[in-house]
């Protein structure tokens, strides 16, 4: 039997995970595909009954249904909850469906493969979607002594901030208080789309410490107008890539029990060219 494992979304225009996630099944002779699969809002019941069949081992979940997958699962994990969002799951034996989110421990996953332990560092976010959501709580939970959020528009950061202030140290502002926060950030991150649909940066480079780790959660583009400025003046930087690949890893552990396949998924996303819209 070939098992099963399908991205749903919609549109889905990147294969990234198809392509990282079927080397990794190759590499380890599992009889297994990863398909991406276009689902209508109409037809996410019908998709999360087919995947509680015995050929399915999981199912990944992007934009616009990791808030709305959550009502077709048996169980959603803490993390996912508190995030608010699912992009994995599994099958269960007995058929049942689990969500969780592999984005938070992805990244976190990503800062400590940069040499940054976020226990009791100061972080700046900027943005406010659901890829923010999933960064600050990543950050909270991780120990950052504080979290300031800022995004163009300031109600989402300050909503945000509130919704997790349960997990730590969390606060929420606007663009104006950048260059006051950026002074004082040992982590700042980019959470929007900046860079990857616009050719700006999400802060300026030049106000962070010397020692400052700069993380840009886009891409594709790999090097960020951010990416390049941060490293031009000498910051350690992560791209997203690093996140994407390492959340996929943790996400294929789950589903087969076999970990460490980082180093295949990058080698098989190296090769290839992916290059329509991201998934994430
Ligand atoms: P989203 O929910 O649509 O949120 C978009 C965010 O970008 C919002 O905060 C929005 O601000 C902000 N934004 C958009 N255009 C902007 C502009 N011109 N100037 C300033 N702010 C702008 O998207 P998402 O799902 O959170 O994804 C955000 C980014 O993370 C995307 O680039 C995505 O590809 C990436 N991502 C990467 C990974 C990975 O594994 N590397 C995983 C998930 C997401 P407003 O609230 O004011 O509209």
């Amino acid at each position: 039997m070939t098992h099963r494992v399908a991205l749903i979304g919609n549109p889905l225009k990147r294969r990234h995970s198809a392509v990282m996630h079927n080397a990794a099944f190759a590499a380890h002779g599992i009889d297994a595909v990863y398909e991406l699969k276009p689902v209508e809002p109409e037809d996410l019941a019908s998709f999360f009954a087919e995947a509680r069949e015995p050929d399915w081992l999981g199912f990944g979940v992007t934009a616009p249904y990791k808030e709305a997958a959550m009502e077709y699962l048996d169980e959603v994990e803490p993390g996912a909850a508190a995030i608010g969002a699912v992009n994995n799951g599994l099958r269960r034996l007995d058929g049942s469906l689990v969500g969780f989110n592999t984005d938070a421990p992805g990244f976190i996953s990503a800062v400590r493969a940069a040499g940054v332990n976020p226990a009791g560092r100061t972080a700046v976010v900027v943005g406010a979607g659901g890829a923010a959501r999933a960064v600050v709580w990543a950050l909270a939970d991780a120990g950052a002594r504080s979290v300031f959020v800022v995004n163009r528009s300031p109600d989402r950061a300050v909503a945000l901030a509130e919704d997790m202030s349960a997990f730590g140290v969390v606060d929420g502002g606007s663009f104006h208080d950048l260059p006051e926060l950026a002074a004082g950030a040992d982590i700042a991150v980019n959470a929007t789309t900046m860079g990857m649909t616009t050719d700006d940066t999400a802060f300026d480079v030049t106000l962070l410490p010397d020692h400052s780790l700069v993380f840009d959660l886009v891409y594709v583009p790999a090097e960020t107008p951010l990416i390049r400025t941060a490293r031009d003046r000498g910051l350690t930087v992560s791209n997203g890539m690093e996140m994407l690949i390492r959340q996929g890893e943790i996400a294929f552990d789950r589903w087969t029990g076999i970990g460490s396949t980082a180093t295949i998924m990058r080698k098989a996303l190296d090769e290839e060219s992916a290059d329509s819209e991201p998934e994430g």
